[in-house]
């Protein structure tokens, strides 16, 4: 998945409340904030200078010199505006505002990395909780493990890791946030060899939203533990995660190497045949996109991270699919493919996204993919298939909540526009009408690309035989759905 490519959906509903009251916490005044429901309700002045006066870390509100700042996410489709925003520094800020929101009811927002694709990290009018300051990562070489705070990126992770010559599975852009791909899944370059993020997962501390500390591993609290692979953010805001890192050689193989789109289906069909026998450490992201110079191109973005000896034998049938408008798969190293599509900070496009999980590159779905990117309208819409298999396959589906195990890739369709362009709406559009096309050639999705235009049963469906022990959870840990800004499970009846 890469950089420029995506969005999401609808504002979370405030009716009837104006962006204009909300005044400053600091001043005197009661401060009109969302509840739950998101209707206006109002907190006592003295209330939010108890809030500020137990945190460590800041309190901010509009007019805060920092405010803008915090509220930023990576998609500038979404510009929303909490009332209040709780920059934590420790779990005892966190424990401190989830006190706080549950005992107001209050619309709460958590904030990891801000890579969420439909904006659900920031919201208008409530608290935002924002984990982003907490961002330590420490490595022990000698357990292979990594304690990463939960406003940690990926960038940082594989760097710390990388350093001992070790790594465990992570998304492909340095700067997406550990704690929202990891809750979600994680899918990512050497998730073949070791099983999604999730899976790498030796346990989380959290708080629920009771407002208590809690640790989830396979020892303690393992229903929670089970929830949290795969169950996103609903069971509470993560203060740490506990990872188990595997020897990776630095030095690996990739890159990215095009085709035009004319011939697309037919090379498609071999690539499939190509990766019906793909060994564990090769990873293929499909890309049918539109570039300025070279027209629509199809884009393999490759990571081979066996011997770097044996990549040219791997990658010749590749190659040789086609005639190909650029090749640059050449010796590089982790890092630098992981960082390739680093541009830190929030996105220059606005995107909107929309995605599913399929089972395999049937002649069906290529035709399909390929029909629409060559008369899609615009360069900036795209289809993009991020590779799944290897080890997250051979995972039990009910081993943890993430229920998609057996597909072959996660696919989304992506619109984007420079911010402020007219073109949102129409690439918006393009999205809607391509995924009312493909959508019944999936079969359930990947909440981490998930969107607020998802229905319920989406969410339902991404959690397939799981959703039923996930409400109960749910119920169990957040019977109020305080954690409601995400693919959201609700609690059981
Ligand atoms: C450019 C880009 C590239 C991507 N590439 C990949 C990829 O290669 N592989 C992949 O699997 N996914 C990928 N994704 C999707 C990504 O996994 C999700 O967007 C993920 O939610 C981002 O996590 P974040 O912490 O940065 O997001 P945030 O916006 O901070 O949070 C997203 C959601 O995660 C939850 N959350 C965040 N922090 C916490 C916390 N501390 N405790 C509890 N819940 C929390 C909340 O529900 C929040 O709404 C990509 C997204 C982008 C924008």
């Amino acid at each position: 998945m890469k950089r420029r490519e995506f969005c999401a959906g609808a504002a979370v509903a405030l009716a009837g409340l104006s962006l204009a009251p909300w005044r400053k916490a600091h001043s005197a005044s009661d401060v009109a904030i969302a509840g739950l429901d998101g209707r206006p309700q109002t907190v006592k002045s003295s209330e939010v200078e108890e809030l500020r006066a137990g945190l460590r870390g800041e309190l901010l509100v509009p007019g805060d010199a920092d405010y803008d700042a915090a509220r930023r996410l990576w998609n500038p489709a979404y510009n929303r505006k909490p009332a209040l925003i709780v920059r934590c520094v420790g779990a005892a800020d966190v424990m401190h505002a989830v006190s706080f929101a549950s005992a107001h009811a209050l619309l709460t927002a958590v904030h990891g990395g801000g890579h969420s694709l439909s904006g659900l990290s920031a919201c208008d009018g409530g608290l935002m909780i924002d984990v982003s300051p907490m961002r330590a990562v420490a490595v022990d070489p000698l357990t292979r493990r990594a304690r990463v705070e939960s406003g940690a990126l990926l960038g940082q992770l594989d760097r710390e890791s990388q350093a001992f010559g070790l790594a465990t599975t992570a998304g492909t852009v340095a700067d997406t946030g550990v704690a929202g791909l990891t809750l979600g899944g994680g899918v990512g370059r050497i998730g073949r060899r070791f099983g999604l993020t999730c899976d790498n997962l030796i346990s989380a501390e959290l708080v629920t939203a009771d407002g208590k500390w809690q640790r989830a591993s396979a020892q303690e609290n393992p229903d929670l533990f089970w929830a949290l692979r795969g169950g996103g953010g609903n069971f509470g805001v993560v203060t740490c995660f506990d990872f188990q890192l595997h020897e990776v050689n630095p030095q690996m193989y990739g890159g990215e190497i095009s085709f035009p789109m004319a011939g697309a289906r037919e090379l498609l069909r071999h690539f499939a045949d190509y990766l019906a026998s793909a060994p564990d450490e090769l990873y293929v992201d499909v890309d049918l996109e539109g570039n300025d110079k070279l027209g629509r191109l199809l884009t393999f973005d490759v990571c081979y991270s066996g011997p770097v000896s044996d990549a040219p034998r791997v990658l010749a049938p590749l190659r040789k699919l086609g005639k190909p408008v650029k090749d640059d798969l050449a010796p590089t190293t982790y890092l630098k493919l992981q960082g390739s599509a680093y541009t830190p900070g929030v996105s220059k496009f606005g995107v909107y996204v929309r995605g599913g999980l399929i089972y395999g590159l049937t002649p069906a779905l290529i035709d399909a993919v390929t029909g629409l990117v060559e008369a899609a309208p615009s360069n900036l819409l795209d289809v993009w298939m991020q590779q799944q298999g290897g080890v997250i396959s051979r995972v039990a589906p009910t081993a943890t909540a993430y229920w998609g195990r057996g597909a072959s890739h996660n696919m989304g369709l992506a619109g984007a526009w420079p911010v402020g362009s007219p073109d949102a709406e129409r690439n918006t559009e393009w999205v809607r009408h391509a995924w009312a096309q493909v959508e019944p050639l999936t079969r359930g999705n990947y909440v981490n690309i998930a969107n607020t235009d998802d229905r319920e049963s989406r969410v339902a469906a991404a959690y397939g035989d799981n959703y039923a022990r996930l409400t109960t959870l749910k119920k169990r840990y957040d019977p109020a759905n305080l954690f409601r800004l995400n693919a959201n499970i609700k609690p059981a009846a």
